[in-house]
């Protein structure tokens, strides 16, 4: 085993994709006797767990994502980390895995940001720094139960900016697999349901889409998820509608689109949205912190392609939408209350 650990130097960071480096610091803490370890930040990025570890065999695990922002005056925010914290624990709950403390979290944040603070890209990159917390179970076990022993980390890798030269929609297609079933752990931010999203991801891809519309499990009637984000489509009579159903994922990007949506005079709703009436959208996208808002041109169903505004230029909405919640997440306007939170250099 060897670690190689990234340099600031090393960066080019207006080209840096969206991969793992090996950054100076992450925080670690651990679950046991029924209580979390104090935590702090640990220099290697390996850690040393048993091969019989719960998460190994029955994939007791929760992860979240956020992102830090380097502000035009050097300081640098987070984005909503209560929100994490909070749609952790819930995650945490459904898979029989201790709460966190949401204080600790946010502050266990911030400390991970400061001390990898070098590598938190510049101001005008579009280039973030990425947070990826996770807690997994780590009690040695062959028997189907959960574990009595977590590890939580919150490592940072920085990340480019999803569209290099501007927003750009892309293809996509509905598909005959389920990530989550409607009582199963959709809801939940945890890594089977990307295990299950593998193969039907795959197969999109090489068919030339960027990913998959999943449909609802049990009737593959209404519009559920973009892979690994949520959906809107905008109506030409002026609402911002997003599927509500029991298994999908609660974005933190969508609720805070749902937020804004009035400031641009439309009308938030969350709807059964069958895939029969997609053509009732003139502008469709995917919601989530990796890309903000990734534009959906056209999507394949049944082998008919649905075109939304343009299979090569962005709606207007779309771009508005954008502009408002990137341009408060890097500081440059101010949002809602309590949505930004600065971390002291
Ligand atoms: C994380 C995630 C999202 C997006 O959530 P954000 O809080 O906006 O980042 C959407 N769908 C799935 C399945 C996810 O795992």
């Amino acid at each position: 085993m060897s670690e190689t650990k990234a340099k600031p130097e090393d960066f080019d960071w207006e080209n840096i994709g969206f991969s793992y480096h090996d950054l100076p610091y992450r925080y670690r803490a651990y679950y046991k006797d029924g209580q979390w370890s104090e935590g702090g930040l640990e220099e290697s990025s390996f850690m040393s767990v048993s091969e019989g570890a719960q998460v190994f065999h029955y994939g007791q695990e929760v992860f979240e994502g956020l992102k830090a922002y380097r502000r035009k005056d050097g300081g640098v925010n987070l984005f909503r980390p209560d929100m994490n914290i909070k749609r952790m624990n819930k995650s945490a709950a459904r898979l029989v895995m201790p709460e966190f403390p949401e204080d600790k979290f946010i502050e266990a944040c911030r400390a991970v940001v400061k001390a990898n603070q070098d590598f938190v890209p510049p101001y005008g990159t579009g280039a973030t720094l990425y947070l990826r917390p996770f807690m997994f179970g780590t009690t040695p076990m062959v028997g189907v139960k959960p574990a009595d022993d977590f590890t939580l980390v919150i490592f940072a890798t920085p990340v480019g900016a999803y569209y290099k030269g501007g927003l750009a929609p892309t293809a996509y297609e509905t598909g005959a697999y389920d990530r989550a079933a409607h009582a199963g752990t959709g809801q939940a931010k945890t890594s089977g349901n990307y295990a299950a999203s593998l193969l039907p991801g795959q197969n999109a891809h090489k068919a030339g889409f960027s990913d998959v519309v999943y449909l609802d499990p049990r009737l593959h009637e209404n519009i559920e998820e973009l892979g690994g984000a949520n959906f809107f489509g905008i109506t030409a009579d002026g609402k911002f509608q997003t599927p509500k159903s029991p298994s999908i994922l609660p974005s933190i990007t969508k609720k805070s689109l749902l937020a804004l949506a009035p400031e641009f005079g439309l009308e938030p709703e969350e709807t059964v949205i069958p895939v029969a009436d997609i053509d009732k959208f003139t502008e469709v996208g995917a919601m989530g912190t990796a890309a903000v808002i990734s534009p959906v041109g056209s999507i394949t169903h049944n082998g008919k392609k649905h075109v939304f505004f343009s299979e090569t230029e962005v709606g207007p909405y779309t771009r508005k939408l954008y502009n408002r919640l990137t341009a408060i997440q890097f500081g440059d306007e101010k949002g809602p209350d309590g949505w930004v939170y600065d971390v002291e250099l």
